[in-house]
């Protein structure tokens, strides 16, 4: 087992792995940059180095600065959380090469999956659907308006490095279809450093449904269920819950043993995501993997008991799965809320400035994985997410109930964020319905204008 782990990563998520940490008798570093000084995870960790300026360049993308620090403090692993290096192959590597473990999958797995284009290849090889479209970079609008012609509009240009909902589009004639090719060129290069772009079936309506996976150095791999992730906003999730109202034990066999295949084809190790869309007609496809923790790990370890951040260290540390598939049962049902400091009455435009109040709800049923506290100034140079909230019941309607009493007792003052917009959606019958797609949240705006 690890003696010490550097967290490469801040927030929430490096106060979560933290956590996980300090529980299996792990001494922690946490970094930092200058203007996260005094930050909660800078507090929580046994060791705090500081990194480099505010931007995430100067600092939680530093790969030198997060080297030198594990060097200095002597660790033997690190942990990137998500986002920042979470999927950089390059600094798996030279993590590798330094004799220190990267807590999550291969270098090659990640660079495999990292790439759209390529995991679509290798996942339809191994016979799980995949959607309709190029099966290669587009090189030039002639290709794109030929591959639009086969697989009909509406359809989608996407980065092939892409993630976070960036660098998509969607297109509904030629004329659309040609700008958005080179807007998606240009975002994807300066985005992702990559501008392959592809183009597919833009499926309407659909629900985003993804599946948790863990696998074992030894070859042992599972899968935890699904989060129905439908819904959210460009392309980005706001509310995640488990299990999914779209999904029954017959068709969750069924994507659960897909998602396992995909995993065993990446030969995968640590923790990792398959992501389909369910479509209208009940037929699924795979979108991609995501190589990381997720923001919405915690609904799954409600409903399944499992600490996934224990598991994904284990994993590294060598030992093999504490658990097998038919250990694995679902127990009631979760929902998270991703409170972000933005503005869902101007557009989700950000909302960054000092939280003078704050007060978090607790309780039975409740969870809040947060590094945000009275007197926190939420800095301008990261993403959004100040607190994930957590709900549970033994039903669905249990859980929202809990959730809607959460969001009731939370304060977060004075600054905007989304926690207006969740009130309305949990108390939405369409929602209660769980009759949910993509476009939900669009709809619903669209509807109290
Ligand atoms: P990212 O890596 O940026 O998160 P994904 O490929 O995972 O991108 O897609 C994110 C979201 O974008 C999906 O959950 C879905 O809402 C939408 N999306 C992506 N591809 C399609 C598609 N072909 N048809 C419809 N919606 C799509």
């Amino acid at each position: 087992m690890f003696s010490k782990i550097l967290i490469a990563n801040r927030g929430e998520i490096a106060i979560r792995v933290i956590r996980a940490c300090k529980e299996l008798g792990i001494r922690t570093v946490a970094v930092y940059s200058e203007v996260d000084r005094s930050s909660l995870h800078v507090r929580l960790a046994d060791e705090a180095v500081c990194i480099g300026g505010p931007k995430a360049e100067q600092s939680y993308l530093n790969i030198p600065a997060l080297v030198s620090a594990a060097e200095i403090t002597d660790v033997d692993g690190i942990h990137p959380g998500y986002g920042f290096l979470s999927q950089n192959a390059h600094f798996a590597e030279i993590c590798d090469s330094c004799k220190i473990t990267f807590i999550g999958p291969s270098a090659a797995s990640i660079r495999l999956m990292g790439d759209k284009l390529a995991a679509k290849d290798l996942v339809r090889k191994a016979g799980i659907p995949i959607i309709p479209g190029s099966m290669a970079a587009v090189q030039n609008k002639e290709e794109a308006l030929k591959t639009a012609r086969r697989i009909q509009y509406p359809v989608i240009v996407k980065a092939a490095g892409g993630g976070g909902g960036r660098g998509m589009r969607v297109c509904h004639n030629d004329v659309r279809l040609i700008s958005a090719l080179t807007t998606c060129q240009t975002e994807a290069e300066a985005n992702f450093g990559n501008r392959d772009v592809f183009v597919e079936k833009y499926i309407e309506e659909p629900r985003h449904i993804e599946f948790q996976v863990l696998a074992d150095q030894a070859g042992h791999t599972l899968h935890l269920g699904e989060r129905d992730c439908t819904i959210q906003r460009r392309h980005q999730k706001l509310i995640e819950e488990a299990p999914s109202t779209a999904v029954d034990a017959k068709l969750r066999r069924k994507m659960g043993e897909l998602a396992v295949r995909a995993a065993k084809a990446a030969n995968y190790v640590s923790a990792g995501t398959v992501e389909f869309l369910l479509d209208r007609d009940g037929d699924f496809f795979f979108i991609e993997m995501n190589t990381r923790i997720q923001v919405e790990h915690p609904v799954t370890e409600v409903v399944t008991g499992v600490d996934l951040i224990k598991e994904q260290i284990r994993i590294a540390a060598g030992e093999t799965l504490s658990l097998k598939q038919d250990d694995v049962a679902l127990t009631g049902h979760a929902i998270e809320c991703r409170i972000n400091a933005e503005d869902p009455a101007n557009d989700f435009s950000p909302s960054p400035g000092r939280i003078t109040a704050y007060y978090q709800p607790g309780g039975q049923g409740v969870r809040v994985d947060t590094h945000v506290c009275a007197g926190y100034d939420v800095p301008p140079y990261y993403d959004s997410l100040l607190a994930k909230l957590i709900t549970w019941g033994d039903n669905r309607e249990a859980a929202i109930r809990v959730m809607q009493r959460a969001l009731d007792e939370y304060v977060l003052e004075p600054i905007r964020t989304t926690i207006p917009l969740y009130k309305q959606i949990f108390s939405d019958p369409t929602f209660w319905r769980g009759q949910l797609t993509t476009d939900y949240i669009e709809r619903l705006l669209e509807g109290t204008e």
